[in-house]
């Protein structure tokens, strides 16, 4: 549980440029979300949570949720989790991090949305409010996935997020989404 910790209303002024930003991360509270819905998705997200050990203290870590996929429906269902903690690493660094361990489990190139071993995306970096063309933080979807709603809902309930600061209230919105916790 995050306590009365916020996230909204932030906004860097930083040089986030070439990911040379100065802050002092290890207090910031990240969190990430893991999915898969190719091979054994459990296990790929097991293998991931150990890899990403490597540069990411994990804290706190959400069940595991079964999903419909969104957006190319015939593909087979995801599983997804949540999972926070803290890292030495600037956001940038920490999204090449992960996308190299996505490449390393062998995650292969496939259309948007397209099935995929492993994927793994930064959801909150503490309260950084951010945009450009390779990462946008908070994640963009974070506000209309179930998926990702229901566990950071499990691990963080009081996160307050988006524009009416309740996470609460954007799940609500998003219960038409098939999203089942399965463990
Ligand atoms: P998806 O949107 O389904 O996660 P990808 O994993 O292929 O698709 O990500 C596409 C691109 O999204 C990445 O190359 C990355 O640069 C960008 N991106 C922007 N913001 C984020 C973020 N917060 N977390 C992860 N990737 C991000
Ligand atoms: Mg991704």
């Amino acid at each position: 549980m995050t306590g009365g910790y916020s996230i909204i209303s932030f906004t860097i002024t930083e040089n986030l440029n070439n990911g040379k930003m100065k802050i002092n991360t290890m207090d910031k509270k990240v969190f990430l979300g893991l999915g898969s819905n190719s091979g054994k998705k459990i296990e790929n997200i097991d293998k991931a949570c150990l890899l990403l050990g490597n540069f990411f203290k994990v804290e706190s870590k959400s069940s595991y949720y079964q999903t419909e996929p969104i957006g190319m429906t015939e593909q087979d269902s995801f599983i997804n989790m949540v999972l926070s903690g803290t890292t030495d690493q600037e956001p940038f660094l920490l999204l090449k991090s992960l996308k190299k361990l996505e490449v390393e489990m062998g995650r292969k190139e496939t259309y948007r949305w397209g099935p995929r071993m492993i994927d793994l995306d930064i959801l909150f970096y503490s309260s950084m409010n951010f945009s450009d063309k390779i990462l946008t933080l908070p994640h963009p979807e974070v506000l209309n996935r179930r998926f990702v709603l229901e566990p950071l809902f499990e691990i963080a309930g009081n996160l307050q997020i988006g524009e009416k600061k309740s996470l609460f209230y954007y799940l609500n919105h998003t219960l038409e989404q098939a999203c089942e916790k399965i463990s």
